[in-house]
């Protein structure tokens, strides 16, 4: 029986995602731009799913710009969001521990004449509320701080540092890559005062190849990818229904965050009982637990964990082969990272899976040791 722990890469599409998917391809095929009732109907239908995805973040249906993925969305609002406010000044706030959606992004800003400060993390992961203060300078253009960490599941306090932020310097342009923690931590527009945030589908069971961008009304941000200026001229290319419904059918579904709570405590208490020496990262996050059992590496552990039929990851499932560099950000000794397992869990584990999980490490422990 399939044990698939690795929701923080993707996530199983869900049945009312693929049914809403197939929906559109059958029902909803024509072309939004099209003027005749065919392209209407699928205009309709992308304006209700617009409202849907709105509505999950309590934005405005015109404050949301669908994108093929998250890293799009990441892509745009740093790029052109720093564009869009570098009459301000050309320096821009960030974090060592974001994804290389954004980290690449803020690279291709430096070699453009930008100037980036990357907060390191305190030893919990988090991006301390004071250090952004602290970094805050007169030509600051632009913030960008992540959710909640991919690889750690710490949580950023977004809403007090924009809400600090804004009070300070109102002229700077704030965006949160919240494809880790939307629908996952509270993420309430209303009450945090940003400019930009990145979602991605397929983190909350839609599908791949889909994402969005949120832009505060006001925020005149250009596009990344220019054409036949749908999104309103935000995003050109021919929105792709079925994914954009498939993610506003996800947007519905009640995201169980408490069952995926009561998992990753199980797994804790579990971990401490019968394997006193698994360390692991505590964080906010419901969904995603970092361990490490200190002297096992990661893909020998996975490598096992695969023959039972488990699915974890290392640190983050695009770092194939290196060491994590989130992880060094923490301080952690090479021993530990080098044992690092990310458990992405998902309303579909049960606690039945975490007991396959717990059980299985205790297996490859007394291998080793015989
Ligand atoms: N940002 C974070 C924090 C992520 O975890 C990911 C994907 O793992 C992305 C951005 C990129 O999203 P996508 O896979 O939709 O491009």
């Amino acid at each position: 029986m399939e044990r698939y722990f690795d929701n923080a890469a993707t996530t199983k599409i869900c049945r009312e995602a693929s049914d809403a998917m197939i929906d559109a391809l059958e029902n909803y095929y024509g072309n939004p731009s099209s003027t005749h009732k065919v392209g209407r109907i699928a205009k309709e239908k992308l304006e209700e799913c617009r409202l849907t995805v709105a509505k999950a973040l309590s934005a405005r249906p015109e404050e949301i710009v669908f994108t093929s993925c998250g890293t799009e969305s990441d892509n745009t609002a740093i790029i052109m969001g720093a564009e869009l406010n570098k009459r301000k000044g050309k320096h821009i706030i960030s974090s060592s521990v974001e994804h290389d959606a954004v980290g690449k992004s803020l690279d291709e800003l430096e070699k453009r004449g930008f100037t980036v400060t990357r907060l390191t993390p305190d030893q919990t992961g988090r991006i301390p509320v004071e250090a952004v203060l602290d970094a805050l300078r007169e030509d600051t253009a632009l913030i960008s701080l992540m959710l909640v960490n991919n690889e750690t599941g710490a949580v950023t306090d977004i809403a007090e540092i924009s809400k600090k932020v804004k009070a300070i310097d109102p002229g700077i342009l704030i965006h949160t890559d919240a494809v880790q923690g939307f629908k996952k931590v509270p993420f309430d527009l209303k009450k945090c005062p940003i400019d930009m945030a990145s979602l991605s589908g397929h983190k909350i069971h839609a599908v791949k190849g889909i994402g969005a961008l949120y832009v505060r009304n006001g925020v005149k941000l250009k596009p990344l990818i220019v054409g036949g200026g749908q999104e309103s001229g935000r995003r050109s290319g021919t929105e792709s229904l079925p994914q954009i419904a498939a993610f506003a059918a996800a947007c519905r579904v009640d995201p169980e965050i408490e069952k995926i709570a009561e998992i990753k405590e199980y797994l804790i208490s579990e971990f401490s009982e019968k394997i006193p020496e698994i360390t692991y990262i505590e964080t906010d996050a419901p969904h995603i637990l970092s361990i490490s059992m200190p002297g096992y590496r990661s893909e020998v552990l996975m490598n096992f964990l695969e023959m039972k039929d488990i699915f974890v990851s290392k640190s983050s499932a695009c770092k194939q082969g290196k060491r994590s560099r989130v992880l060094e950000q923490l301080g952690l000794k090479n021993e530990v990272i080098d044992g690092a397992l990310r458990i992405g869990i998902s309303r579909f584990n049960t606690i039945d899976d975490a007991d396959a999980l717990v059980s299985a490490l205790i297996e490859a422990r007394k291998l080793a040791h015989r």
